[in-house]
C-alpha cells in the first residue's frame, strides 16, 4: 500500500508540532523517519492513524484521500501502528493481547494463520504465551506491539521507536523481525532515534527538525552523509547490518 503524506501540519493548541510534511512511501518499501526527541515523529504516526486531525494537508493511500477518516475506518484499510511505550494491556495474556489486534476482523480461520506466523516470527512470545503484560520484559512487549499490530493483517505497519529501551542482542532479533515482515510485501513506515538502525533497514530515510522534514534521500546515501553522521549517526553503537 502507497502512503502519501502531502503538506501535513499538525498543532496541539498553539504548539506547531508538524510543519509541511510531505513524505511519499511506495508500495511494498519501508521507510524512516528520524529525528531527535521531540521533533515530531510519533505525531505525524498519530496523524497517519487518526489520533490526532490535521491542520492542514492531506493523507491518501493508494491515492485515496484518509484525511479525515475516523481511526477505525483507517484500521480496516490496512493500516496498524505498533506504538511508542507498546501501550499493552497489563492484565492480559500474551495471547489475548495478540487476538486484540484482530478485534475488526472475523475470518477466524486466516486470524489463527496469522496467529501461528506472528508466534513463528517472535518464538519468545510462544513460551510466554500465557504471562500477563506487566510481567513481560521490554523486549518481549516490544515483540507483542508489533505482533498485535500483525494481527490487523496490516498493508502499511506504522512502527513507532521499535528499538527504544532494548538491548542490542534485542533490537539485532527486532531487525532481522522487521526484515521478514518486510519481505511478505507490507509496507513499512518506521520512526526511530536510532538512526542507524532505521536507515540500514530502510530504502528511502526522512529526517525530521523541528517538526520540518530537512531531508528525503535514499538510505544508504544518509547512511554515508558525513553531516548527517555527525549529526545523527555519531557514537551509534549500535550498527545493524
Ligand atoms: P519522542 O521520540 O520523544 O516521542 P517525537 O519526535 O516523537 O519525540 P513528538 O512526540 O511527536 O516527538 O512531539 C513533537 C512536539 O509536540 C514536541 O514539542 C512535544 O512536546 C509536543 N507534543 C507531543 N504530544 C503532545 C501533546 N499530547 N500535547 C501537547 N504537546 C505535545
Amino acid at each position: 500500500m502507497r502512503l502519501e503524506l502531502d503538506n501535513v501540519s499538525i498543532h496541539y493548541g498553539a504548539i506547531h508540532a508538524v510543519r509541511d510534511v510531505s513524505i511519499d512511501v511506495a508500495s511494498g518499501s519501508v521507510a524512516a523517519i528520524i529525528g531527535a526527541n521531540g521533533a515530531g515523529k510519533s505525531t505525524i504516526m498519530r496523524g497517519i492513524v487518526g489520533l490526532v486531525p490535521l491542520s492542514k494537508g492531506e493523507i491518501r493511500i493508494d491515492g485515496r484521500v484518509i484525511t479525515n477518516l475516523p481511526t477505525e475506518q483507517r484500521t480496516r484499510s490496512g493500516i496498524a501502528l505498533s506504538p511508542e511505550g507498546r501501550k499493552l494491556f497489563s492484565e492480559m495474556t500474551v495471547h489475548d493481547n495478540l487476538l486484540s489486534g484482530a478485534y475488526l476482523r472475523r475470518d477466524a480461520r486466516a486470524i489463527r494463520d496469522d496467529l501461528d506466523m506472528v508466534y513463528a516470527l517472535f518464538p519468545r512470545l510462544t513460551e510466554r504465551r500465557q504471562s500477563l503484560g506487566r510481567n513481560l520484559s521490554g523486549g518481549e512487549q516490544q515483540m507483542v506491539a508489533i505482533g498485535r499490530a500483525l494481527m490487523a493483517a496490516p498493508k502499511l505497519l506504522l512502527l513507532d521507536e521499535p528499538s527504544l529501551g532494548l538491548a542490542p542482542a534485542v533490537i539485532h532479533m527486532m531487525a532481522g523481525a522487521i526484515r521478514k515482515i518486510a519481505l511478505t510485501g507490507v509496507t513499512v513506515l518506521l520512526v526511530e532515534q536510532n538512526s542507524h538502525l532505521a536507515l540500514s533497514l530502510s530504502q528511502m530515510g526522512h529526517v525530521l527538525e523541528g517538526g520540518r522534514l530537512v531531508r528525503s534521500s535514499p538510505a544508504s546515501d544518509l547512511l554515508h552523509d558525513e553531516d548527517l553522521k555527525r549529526a545523527y549517526l555519531g557514537d551509534d553503537p549500535l550498527v545493524v547490518k
